[in-house]
């Protein structure tokens, strides 16, 4: 650890009377449907928050194209163009939302970030609430969502079911809560330190610590559009989030083994049973063949988890980089 120079210690960003800078990331994977009417209605909003002095002029909306296959990127340029609080990164190639989020909370400056979906599913009018609770000290503020009639019974279902196994197997997650958050300076400062190649920020950022709040919104219907994340996705993104921080699944399997054992120690008294005291034929198929498909199956699954984990391990080892910036556009503000 280094040692601290007092007059060069980080000191929170809100503590100032200026107002902040505050930006806009938004991961954008083919939004050309909808991304006009969000840097409409982005561009409203930031200048009503400059005009009331909330935030500092620089402030601005950058969208994180992650590889998009339409002409998203095309548009972004062309935000970029229209208005100077528009700006745009482009990655190389598609890497997922969870890394286009990351490549945009590690690459643009400003004294807050605040990150959400290009599909106008998380609620803008309740931006000015979490900058007040920036401006008031709070480094994380986190847009934990209330209703959510608007998503599909499915999704509701198995997203509220897994924020419980998550807890259960003690991962802290804020309940309800996605990637839709302001992060101060500092955090994201610390965010920087934890190289991990598959991040689940939802899971790791209030890991950080500092000082937090929660402003509760009502998620709409996507703009238009489909869907970015499939089951597929949806179920990857799920499984790194308990293998990310938790080593349950591991400890289980040892559950198992132990239970296993102690069935066949059952079985073999119960034989042990038939052979002394009765004089019934033992019923080889059955005593045969069962167990061999219950131990194959178990042994499969364990060695499947334990793999997992193998390969977290396998890929962590190698430290490749999470993305890769292909172009920028706009104008950009100073770190
Ligand atoms: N997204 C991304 N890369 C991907 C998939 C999605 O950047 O590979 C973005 C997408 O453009 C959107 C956000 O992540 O801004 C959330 O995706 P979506 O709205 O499709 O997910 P849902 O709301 O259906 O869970
Ligand atoms: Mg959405």
């Amino acid at each position: 650890m280094e040692l601290i120079d007092p007059a060069r210690f980080p000191r929170a960003s809100w503590a100032s009377d200026q107002p902040p800078v505050v930006n806009l990331v938004l991961p954008c994977y083919n939004e050309e449907a909808v991304l006009r009417e969000t840097a409409r209605r982005l561009g409203a909003l930031l200048a009503s928050l400059k005009a009331q002095g909330l935030i500092a002029p620089a402030s601005a909306a950058y969208y994180v194209d992650d590889g998009s296959r339409d002409g998203t990127w095309a548009l972004i340029e062309t935000l970029a163009r229209e208005s100077s609080d528009a700006c745009g990164i482009k990655l190389s190639r598609n890497r997922g939302h969870q890394n286009a989020l990351l490549c945009g909370l590690m690459s643009i400056g400003g004294d807050a970030l605040i990150s959400l979906d290009a599909d106008l599913q998380d609620d803008l009018s309740i931006i000015p609430a979490m900058i007040r609770a920036f401006r008031e000290g709070d480094e994380l503020v986190y847009a934990v969502r209330g209703r959510r009639d608007t998503d599909s019974f499915f999704k509701r279902f198995t997203a509220e079911g897994y924020y419980k196994v998550l807890a259960a197997m003690g991962v802290e997650v804020v309940f309800n809560h996605a990637d839709y958050r302001l992060m101060g300076r500092r955090p994201l400062e610390a965010l920087r330190s934890y190289a991990e190649t598959h991040l689940f920020l939802r899971g790791m950022i209030p890991q950080l610590g500092f000082r937090s709040s929660i402003v509760p919104f009502d998620r709409a219907e996507r703009f238009a559009g489909e869907s970015k994340y499939p089951l597929s996705k949806m179920l990857s993104l799920a499984w790194r989030g308990v293998t990310s921080f938790s080593a349950a699944p591991l400890r289980a399997i040892t559950g198992l083994g132990a239970f296993v054992s102690l069935i066949s120690v059952a079985l073999g008294l119960w034989a042990l049973f038939i052979r002394l005291f009765t004089d019934v034929a033992l019923p080889g198929w059955a005593s045969t063949v069962i167990p061999m498909y219950l131990l194959g199956g178990i042994q499969l699954l364990s060695l499947g988890v334990i793999g997992e984990y193998l390969a977290k391990v396998y890929e962590a080892s190698k430290q490749r980089p999470r993305f890769h910036v292909e172009a920028i556009t706009g104008q950009w503000g100073q770190p």
